[in-house]
């Protein structure tokens, strides 16, 4: 069906991006978008979603709405509070583009549910805010088979991704196998998130969705994208398939969804993820050493560079160095921690490579996860 005269007024600046244009807009009008949880990242996700000319909207979500809530989830009022979030939802988004098609799933995500309400949608936006549910997700999208759009917040960081089947790349499980303990992890309470985080999370997540949804442009799967709001930083990881990942790898050991693995008590603010696990299972996807011919091969790309740490004394850098790289002698790294953006991908290297992989392994156990030590030292890169 052409889009009427109407529809074209109404989505002419989508129309009129070559990308898009009138088939990318009746794309969008087909598609199907399930959004598993409408908190802090699905609010935005659902309101971009719906401006956009989604034809059909899922929400899944059992939550009522929190006075608390309104500092990020933009998507209700005030007269909203104590109404369950689904009803505030569907009045609010039915306001903003009534030819929306909303299905609402009121009992939100459930290991009963997950598989065939996944199903019934073209791409599925994880906005939950707990480990187990975002485990379901990434299992639920696996044996579904549906692209899931993967947000996450913690504090003032972000992280957005893209697992999806089909195309074969890093599943949630590749980069952390096994569900934290909830009690190892700082609920939302205790942590605390920004609210404008939120925003620029979920409308990343929305982009991704959109352009699942019409073809355009070049999705986050097996990418990992990381912001420091904070810092006014962002970066993107390369997420690397895991052939022992318990889920895609070569001899899965889950085979389906059981309810017993997605513990819902107790369950807690999710975002933690990659702070609260990081060295360990960061240790999974990224190596702890490099040698001279990966790192140069890493430093020439033009995406993902990394910062490079010299960890010698001032007289060893005098007498040469790598350029551009960061100087804080081993002894003074505890101390000086700070001066590392967060979230940053770094190559550590010291003479002979000792110095460095000390330094690595203390960087990761304080969460820089994306830490390598140039192995063999500048000895072995001046070779
Ligand atoms: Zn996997």
């Amino acid at each position: 069906m052409p889009l009427s005269a109407e529809e074209q007024f109404r989505y002419s600046r989508h129309i009129c991006l070559p990308q898009i244009g009138e088939a990318g807009q009746r794309r969008l009008r087909e598609a199907r978008v399930l959004l598993v949880g409408i908190g802090g990242l699905g609010s935005p996700a659902a309101l971009y979603l719906a401006a956009a000319g989604v034809g059909t909207l899922g929400l899944a979500e059992f939550d009522i709405v929190a006075l608390h809530n309104l500092q990020r989830q933009v998507l209700f009022r005030e007269a909203d509070v104590g109404a369950p979030k689904i009803a505030a939802a569907l009045a609010h988004l039915h306001a903003l583009d009534s030819r929306v098609h909303l299905i609402v799933h009121e009992k939100g995500l459930t290991p009963e549910n997950a598989t065939a309400l996944f199903s019934q949608y073209d791409v599925v936006l994880d906005g939950t805010d707990n480990f187990p549910a975002r485990y379901l997700a990434n299992d639920a999208a696996f044996f579904a088979c549906k692209p899931l759009v993967h947000g996450s917040i913690f504090q003032f960081a972000g992280q957005v991704s893209v697992f999806d089947r089909a195309s074969g790349n890093a599943c949630y499980r590749c980069l952390f196998p096994e569900m934290p303990d909830p009690e190892s992890i700082p609920t939302c309470e205790q942590a605390g998130v920004f609210g404008a985080l939120c925003g620029v999370v979920g409308s990343f997540m929305a982009m991704e969705a959109v352009k699942l949804a019409t073809g355009v442009g070049v999705p986050l799967r097996g990418r990992l994208l990381m912001l420091d709001l904070l810092a006014a930083t962002s970066r993107t990881v390369r997420l690397l398939k895991d052939a022992a990942c318990p889920l895609c790898g070569s001899s899965p050991r889950i085979m389906g969804i059981d309810a017993g693995n997605y513990s819902f008590h107790n369950s807690c603010c999710a975002p933690c993820c990659l702070a609260a696990t990081s060295g360990e299972e960061a240790a999974n996807v990224f190596p702890l050493e490099i040698s001279s011919e990966e790192a140069r091969v890493w430093l020439a790309r033009a995406v993902d560079v990394p910062l490079v740490l010299d960890v010698r004394e001032g007289a060893e850098r005098a007498a040469g160095h790598l350029p551009g790289s960061l100087h804080i002698p081993l002894n003074e790294l505890a101390g000086r921690i700070h001066e590392l953006p967060a979230h940053a991908i770094v190559i550590v290297y010291c003479q002979h490579g000792q110095r460095s992989l000390r330094a690595a392994r203390m960087l990761r156990a304080r969460g820089y996860a994306y830490t390598t030590s140039l192995s063999g030292g500048l000895a072995r890169w001046a070779n």
